[in-house]
């Protein structure tokens, strides 16, 4: 082994109190995306944090969403590798009791302990680690959004694109997602959209006088079917998932709206399906109905790019070096940041995380012994990678 990994390793190795006392006090502040302050509080954690290792800081700030939140080491001669994650979860706060960083064995709970708060501890250490190691061929980045759980609605889809455009000058980014059991990666992704449907058409007296009224749920009705028809399970898939419209029976309704939500494994049938509904929605069916459509929540598929396979081979080594099985490269239905990054061209392997089960649910849980070895493969990866990378 190497002298740089060597002493990376080691560094994990003695550091692990230190690690999981982190990753107690960022679950401890417990951070829905919903609540802008507490994910600041937990940048601001990261900020102090991030300064007394020396690192460069930023903050992005929003409006209506938690800040992102980026650090990086010096410039270097290598393009930099970006380790990204993020800070809020799907939990309101109180969720898991006055205690919500529980520890039983080698267990622990907690609101985001595995989705995705161990992985932002594993993308810290694996910095520290290198640092300490006195690595410094390529810069590091860490950028950590506030409002990944909403698809970054929050900040009206700012969230994304900053990852798309922090890591467009990286080699290789590594998203510390949720990890899989095993310990496989995920190299594909659906991606996902939401549009919400208006249509107006006109009320009416449905005895004395139905004949001047124009249905707004006939129309929504006949669209749905038409939407729902052209789903395909292996390609798009359609979900109209929520209708609200009418006022009563005894009157003919002249607003409905619906949400329709996309998904597709190509970014090409994302275009396919957008202007699918457009099209529907500038040609009802029903005469004098008029349709709107409001994109609300978007993330790109993530679609594997030239460089995948190298570096995901990079990192099967970098497993098998380590003792451990080769990590196969899977595809999943769930959205992630990292489509923001492979959009642009950029390799990016996900779900590197701390490994556990039950993410969004109150039986969150990650096993505390996949910190350090999760860190360690990103580690042993970011040595491994040719200097060309
Ligand atoms: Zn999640």
């Amino acid at each position: 082994m190497n002298r740089l990994l060597q002493t990376a390793f080691d560094y994990i190795d003695s550091h692990q109190d230190a690690m999981v006392s982190l990753w107690k006090n960022i679950v401890s502040i417990e951070s829905p995306s919903a609540d802008r302050q507490a994910v600041g509080r937990i940048a601001a954690h990261l900020d102090t944090y991030c300064d007394a290792m020396g690192m460069n800081r930023k903050m992005f700030s929003f409006e209506k969403a938690g800040p992102t939140f980026m650090a990086w080491t010096g410039p270097a001669k290598c393009k930099p590798i970006a380790l990204i994650g993020h800070m809020d979860t799907v939990h309101p706060v109180g969720s898991f009791g006055p205690e919500p960083f529980l520890v039983n064995g080698d267990i622990v709970t907690g609101p985001g302990v595995l989705d995705c708060k161990g992985g932002v501890v594993a993308a810290i250490y694996a910095i520290r680690a290198l640092k300490a190691a006195g690595y410094h061929d390529r810069q590091l980045k860490l950028i950590l959004s506030g409002d990944e759980e909403v698809a970054h609605a929050l900040s009206s889809g700012e969230g994304g694109k900053i990852f798309e455009r922090e890591t467009a000058d990286c080699a290789a980014v590594f998203n510390c997602e949720t990890g899989m059991p095993g310990g496989d990666v995920t190299i594909r992704r659906k991606g996902g959209a939401v549009f919400v449907i208006e249509i107006e058409g006109r009320a009416a007296h449905a005895g004395k006088e139905p004949q001047k009224g124009i249905s707004a749920i006939r129309q929504a009705a006949e669209m749905i079917l038409a939407i729902e028809k052209k789903t395909d399970f292996s390609g798009t898939a359609y979900n109209c998932g929520r209708i609200e419209g009418g006022k009563g029976a005894n009157i003919v309704p002249d607003y409905c709206r619906f949400t329709v939500g996309v998904r597709y494994w190509t970014n090409a049938q994302y275009e396919e399906a957008e202007a699918f509904l457009c099209e529907l929605c500038e040609h009802p069916t029903v005469a004098q109905t008029r349709c709107r459509m409001t994109p609300n929540g978007f993330y790109p598929a993530m679609e594997p790019v030239e460089k995948t396979d190298q570096l995901l081979a990079v990192y099967q080594q970098a497993c098998l070096d380590m003792g451990l099985p080769a990590p196969n490269g899977t595809c999943q239905g769930g959205c992630s940041d990292s489509a923001f990054v492979a959009r642009a061209g950029i390799p990016v392997l996900c779900s590197l995380g701390v490994m556990g089960e039950g993410p969004h649910t109150l039986q969150e849980h990650a096993e505390i012994s996949s910190l350090p070895v999760q860190c360690k493969k990103m580690i042993a990866t970011i040595l491994a990678l040719p200097e060309d990378f």
